[in-house]
């Protein structure tokens, strides 16, 4: 088999596995919305046919380099990826994920802020926020551009963090559900988590919300700390009662409605 037959094979494998992973992970979490939160997504048929609309396409952008460097991972040695789990030491293998997690956390915070710059929040982000109130669908509703910010996170770190297959898979889960989980309208973790100590630090749904209802705060993926340092936390948000078809709009929801009819976000 040709080399570039091989890359295309492993491509588009690597398409169908996000995208199937897309589907099934936001479908079993709108599934589980719709039997504890009945008429949550009541009136969003139209917008949750956008957001998987274009999470497919970003499934397609994410294929491409996950599947070029899986390909020469396997053929040529490529990337830091190990199989022996005796190959680093066990204590590494937590350390590695949090290693991971933080990279793109920092990635995903200054790429997000960029985004936010008004000439290039209307170019790729406009799409993502176009979400209102997001649903478990919108996890990757991005843009194309948005799209290859995210795609190439992981295919750069495994040339440079050395990580385990497992540890590398753990990482992937922890991606998708906390991008499922964050768009989805509540919180799946328990009050002690989100609204203790730990919360103080980490993000869940509720700190999203906030991002999704004012724009201008709570730009981080995984962590609050580039939100804390750089002055843009902006606390929790909160989340809309809704039972049937008559929408409780969330709060700050005209304002955010209004700063994109003004003509994009606002960074800071
Ligand atoms: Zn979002
Ligand atoms: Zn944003």
């Amino acid at each position: 088999m040709s080399i570039a037959l091989a890359i295309l094979l492993s491509t588009l494998a690597m398409i169908a596995i996000v995208g199937v992973r897309y589907l099934a992970t936001s479908g079993a979490f709108a599934l589980a919305t719709r039997l504890t939160r009945p008429g949550l997504y009541t009136g969003l048929d139209a917008q949750i046919g956008r957001e998987i609309k274009w999470s497919l396409y970003s499934a397609v952008i994410y294929g491409v380099p996950a599947g070029i460097v899986g390909w020469g991972w396997s053929n040529l040695g490529w990337t830091q990826i190990y199989s022996d789990v005796t190959d680093y030491p066990l204590w590494y293998l937590p350390t590695s994920v949090l290693l991971y997690l933080i990279a793109h956390d920092t990635w995903f915070y200054w790429t997000h802020r960029w985004m936010h710059v008004p000439k290039w929040f209307r170019i790729a982000h406009a799409v993502h926020h176009a979400s209102r109130p997001p649903t478990a669908w919108a996890a990757m509703a991005f843009h194309p551009v948005e799209a290859l910010t995210g795609a190439i996170v992981i295919p750069l770190l495994v040339f440079v963090i050395p990580i385990h297959v497992g540890a590398l898979g753990a990482v992937l889960a922890i991606m998708t559900l906390m991008g499922v989980t964050n768009h989805m309208g509540w919180e799946i973790f328990p009050r002690f988590i989100w609204n203790g100590p730990l919360g103080g630090w980490l993000i869940t749904a509720s700190h999203h919300q906030r991002h999704h209802e004012r724009y201008g705060c709570n730009y981080g993926l995984y962590f609050r700390f580039w939100d804390r340092v750089c002055g843009t936390d902006g606390g929790l948000g909160s989340f809309a009662v809704r039972t049937g078809p008559a929408r409780t709009a969330p709060v700050g929801r005209g304002d955010a409605a209004g700063r994109i009819a003004a003509g994009g976000g606002a960074d800071g």
